[in-house]
Parts: C-alpha cells; sequence; structure tokens
C-alpha cells in the first residue's frame, strides 16, 4: 500500500470534542441543552443500531436526546402527527427521521413535514434548495463528513477533477453541490453512465457512493488521486461463514494507486454522526437567533 490512510476516526473524535465545547458555551449562554429526537419506525436491526449509535453520541456532546421508537404498522398520518408536535416543541434543534421507513409511508411526504430549520439530515427540500443556491442551508452530514476529509487532506480543492458516482439526494447530489461550492470541476456518475472506469481515471478526487461491494477497481484510479469510499456493503467473510463491511472501492488495488484513501469501516463513517452533532448545534444556535458557532 502506497496511499496514507484517511482516518474518519480521529478526525469524527476531533469534530465531537469541539461540538461539546460548544454545546456546553450554549448552555451557558440559554440554560438549555440543544436537543435531538430520533424517530424509528419499525424494527429493521441495521438502523436501530444507527439511531442508538446516534442517541449515545447526542448524550456524550451533552445535548439532549428524544428517542421516539414507532411501531411498523404506525400509520403516514401518525408519523406527521409526531413531526408536527416534534416541529412545535421548543426544547427540539433537530429532528431525524431514520431512513429507510416502511413501503406504507410516502419518505418525500414525511422529509417535507419537518421544520427546515431542525432538519439536520439536510434533506428538506428546501435545504437542497438552499445547498443548491449557496445559501446557509443544514448540510446532509455524509456528504459533508467526506468534504471535510478532502479539505483537512487536500487544503484547497479549488480547479481539482473530481467525479462523484451515484446521484442519491441524500449522497451523490449534495456531494457534487459542496464541491462545486469549493470550486472543483465535478462529473457526476450513475448507473447510466458510459465507460465509468474512463471517467474515474480522469479525476483527482473520487467520490464512490453506490452501494456495490468493491466496484471500483484499482486500474480505474489516477495515480495519486484522493478516494473517498463512501459505500458500506455487508458481504460474507471468505473463511468463517460470518459477514464483514467493505466499500464501493476495491481497497487494497486502490491503495496501491492512490495518494490517500479512506478505509471501510473507519472512514466516512465516523463522520457522518460527528456531522449530525454539528449540524444539530447549530441548528440550536440558528433557532436562538445566535450567531454560528465558529469553532465549526
Ligand atoms: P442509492 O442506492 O440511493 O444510490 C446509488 C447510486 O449509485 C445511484 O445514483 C445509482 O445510479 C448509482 N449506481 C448504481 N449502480 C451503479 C453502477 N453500476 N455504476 C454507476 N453507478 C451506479 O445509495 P445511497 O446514495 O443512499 O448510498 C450509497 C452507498 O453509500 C451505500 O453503500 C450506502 O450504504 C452508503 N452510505 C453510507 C453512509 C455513511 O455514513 N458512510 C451514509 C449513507 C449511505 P442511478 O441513479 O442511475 O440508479
Amino acid at each position: 500500500m502506497t496511499a496514507r490512510l484517511i482516518d474518519g476516526k480521529a478526525a469524527a473524535l476531533d469534530i465531537r470534542r469541539r461540538v461539546a465545547e460548544v454545546v456546553a458555551a450554549f448552555r451557558t449562554r440559554t440554560g438549555r441543552s440543544p436537543g435531538l429526537a430520533t424517530i424509528l419506525v419499525g424494527e429493521d436491526p441495521a438502523s436501530a443500531v444507527y439511531v442508538r449509535s446516534k442517541g449515545k453520541a447526542t448524550g456524550e456532546a451533552g445535548m439532549e436526546g428524544f428517542s421516539h421508537q414507532l411501531t411498523e404498522s404506525t400509520s403516514e398520518a401518525q408519523l406527521l402527527d409526531l413531526v408536527e408536535r416534534l416541529n412545535a416543541d421548543d426544547q427540539v434543534d433537530g429532528i431525524l427521521v431514520q431512513l429507510p421507513l416502511p413501503k406504507h409511508i410516502d419518505t418525500d411526504r414525511v422529509i417535507a413535514a419537518i421544520d427546515p430549520a431542525k432538519d439536520v439530515d439536510g434533506f428538506h427540500p428546501v435545504n437542497a434548495g438552499r445547498l443548491a443556491t449557496g445559501l446557509d442551508a443544514l448540510i446532509p452530514c455524509t456528504p459533508f463528513g467526506c468534504l471535510h476529509l478532502l479539505k483537512q487532506e487536500l487544503g484547497s480543492i479549488a480547479g481539482k477533477d473530481a467525479v462523484v458516482i451515484g446521484r442519491s439526494n441524500i449522497v451523490g447530489k449534495p456531494m457534487a453541490m459542496l464541491l462545486i461550492g469549493e470550486s472543483a470541476t465535478v462529473t457526476i456518475a450513475h448507473s447510466k453512465t458510459r465507460d465509468l472506469p474512463d471517467v474515474v481515471r480522469r479525476a483527482d478526487i473520487v467520490i464512490a457512493a453506490v452501494g456495490r461491494p468493491e466496484m471500483v477497481r484499482g486500474d480505474w484510479i489516477k495515480p495519486g488521486a484522493v478516494v473517498i469510499d463512501v459505500g458500506i456493503n455487508r458481504v460474507p467473510a471468505a473463511e468463517d461463514g460470518k459477514t464483514r463491511l467493505v466499500g464501493d472501492v476495491a481497497f487494497d488495488e486502490a491503495a496501491k494507486v492512490a495518494s490517500a484513501i479512506t478505509p471501510v469501516p473507519g472512514g466516512v463513517g465516523p463522520l457522518t454522526i460527528a456531522m449530525l452533532l454539528r449540524n444539530t448545534v447549530v441548528a440550536a444556535h440558528r433557532r436562538s437567533g445566535l450567531a454560528d458557532p465558529q469553532a465549526l
């Protein structure tokens, strides 16, 4: 391996430490802690793990956590009613609805019901539009984390050629907007892209957000490129019949060519929760009429 390993755990710990300091200062100033409400509908085990770790991180940062666990059979109307109550609750600065929702619930409708000022996932169309037009927004946590790692690695990314593989509303599209905001030259690739390996070979920065285990091969990577692997894929382990996590990039191959690369796990993943905490404390400041905290 020649690439530098980008340590997402360390970067996330640093952000979480700064968030905790900002939370303490906010409490001194306003007499209350920022609050994050999480909503989990159903019993999907992976979602339950994510929500639990978000709740734990909220407490560790000194914030209030309000956990709402609803059964699989919860109706859309009941969920919308809870979102409305949380919108109106002054103790709640951030509302996170864990996705995916059960099939009988219209996800877009639920996201649109969240007060954009409390939309700490940054999925509401108002926040997506604000990000696209360069206004202050609440920015989706995963791409925001990727940008943080890139800036930490490269300093300025102005003028760099970046390829984002994936165009979802939660990763690919906001990632592209953030990179444009930093004056990178951005290509967004997806399942209909022709000659994807050739497109990726042009890139100084590769962001893989596809959901296909080890799809991006080492010979797709331009020597010296920085590779950010968003993918989290569970695959069978060869030896013991258990499963292991792999990214969307064939790590061992790519690490021989790239200048720096994120591992899976331990790369982008930890940043997602750190940015959620960051968004919550920023939302609390904005809702209280305070300037955004300088430290974040
Ligand atoms: P989606 O399934 O919503 O989007 C996947 C994107 O990849 C789509 O735009 C799709 O194209 C594109 N794609 C699929 N197959 C190909 C292909 N063969 N070639 C090129 N592009 C392709 O996924 P998400 O954006 O939600 O997530 C992507 C990955 O990131 C997943 O592995 C997910 O687990 C992970 N993830 C990790 C997070 C973290 O915290 N680290 C947080 C969120 C996601 P098209 O639009 O044409 O269908």
